[in-house]
């Protein structure tokens, strides 16, 4: 029998406690769906992510605070909870998994990250323009997605409209090369991204982590995911 794909999970990371975080859905998500998991720290891997990839069948990146928008030749306006290290090996991780067609499932900050690595920018701020951070409880499905058609996401939701939670205050802003837009809020807002040139390089900006035992829409998120880093 062929053995589990392993998925390599990148944690946040706490500089004033100095503990690396994760949330345990992450976890239960990629382990429902037939993968193992294993956590990635950040301590000056920059130079290892060869040796790192050669050992994972797919990355996933996870939710957390801003990244220094210095990787998107900006000067930092609203940027929250910055870790340099982290975006530091994520962005790393991001160019490896599309050069040498890794699989990549980019949860929230990680969908941020994977456009800022293929050069793209982010608004810093989305709530200094309008409401669209959610104040109800985080499985609650508060705002709508539209999906585009003849895209990775439509195929495996098969619908033009889902509702979502979500939990950023950043987003998308120019896209970065190579990627194509997936979903799109009413508001404007980019809610997900795909690469053409990539069998599964993905990057949703809400939270299917947190939904897909009571919604279980959301686990094809991961079962899809897990599949194609088999
Ligand atoms: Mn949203």
């Amino acid at each position: 029998m062929r053995r589990k794909p392993l998925i390599g999970i990148t944690p946040s990371f706490n500089p004033h406690s100095e503990k690396f975080l994760l949330d345990i859905e992450y976890v239960k998500a990629i382990q429902k769906a037939g993968g193992v998991p294993l956590i990635i720290p950040y301590a000056d891997l920059k130079n290892n992510i060869d040796l790192i990839l050669e050992k994972f069948d797919g990355i996933m990146l996870t939710g957390g605070g801003d990244i220094l928008p210095f990787y998107y030749k900006e000067e930092p306006k609203k940027t929250k909870r910055v870790v340099p290290e982290r975006d530091e090996l994520e962005i790393e991780l991001v160019k490896k998994c599309f050069k040498n067609k890794k699989p990549l499932f980019a949860i929230c900050r990680g969908c941020q990250v994977m456009n800022v690595a293929m050069g793209g920018s982010l608004i810093q701020d989305i709530n200094s323009e309008i409401e669209h951070d959610q104040s109800a409880y985080y499985d609650k499905l508060t705002h709508t997605i539209i999906i585009e058609k003849g895209t990775l996401l439509y195929e495996i939701f098969k619908k033009r409209e889902i509702k979502v939670n979500s939990f950023h205050h950043q987003a998308v802003k120019k896209l970065g090369k190579d990627l194509k837009v997936s979903a799109k809020a009413k508001d404007g807002i980019i809610e997900g991204i795909e690469s053409e040139k990539h069998p599964f390089f993905l990057g949703v900006q809400f939270h299917p982590e947190l939904l897909f035992e009571k919604h279980k829409i959301f686990f094809k998120l991961f079962k899809a995911f897990v599949d194609g880093c088999r």
